[in-house]
């Protein structure tokens, strides 16, 4: 086994499981559809993705994803974007998201 750093197999950043019948779950993705964040690690974190909140039967605060492409949207890509976001994670409060912050993660 090789440490991540030290290989130019990008195999681990993602893959595409196309027979799962949820495909495709999230539209708009344009690169190769990353399947490895189908539970995005960021889901109880502070993040940029365009999420709705809603109350669960429990009562619980949570992110509706659906409109959300960042950890789909190609391997290498989505990889990055999420190894970003988990330097320095922040716990999710219920907030509603901001649209500011949506519009510069876009940038
Ligand atoms: S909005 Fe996007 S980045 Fe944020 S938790 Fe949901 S899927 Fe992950």
């Amino acid at each position: 086994m090789q440490p991540k750093d030290t290989t130019s197999n990008t195999a681990y950043m993602g893959f595409t499981n196309s027979a799962c019948p949820f495909m495709p779950c999230h539209p708009g993705v344009e690169r190769e559809f990353n399947c490895l964040f189908c539970y995005c690690p960021l889901s109880a974190l502070e993040c940029p993705g365009p999420y709705k909140v809603f109350v669960d039967r429990n009562g619980v605060k949570r992110k509706d994803c659906t409109a959300c492409t960042l950890p789909h949207n190609g391997y290498k890509r989505a990889w990055n974007f999420i190894q970003r976001w988990l330097e320095r994670p922040v716990f999710w409060k219920g907030c509603e998201q901001d649209p500011e912050r949506v519009k510069n993660a876009a940038d």
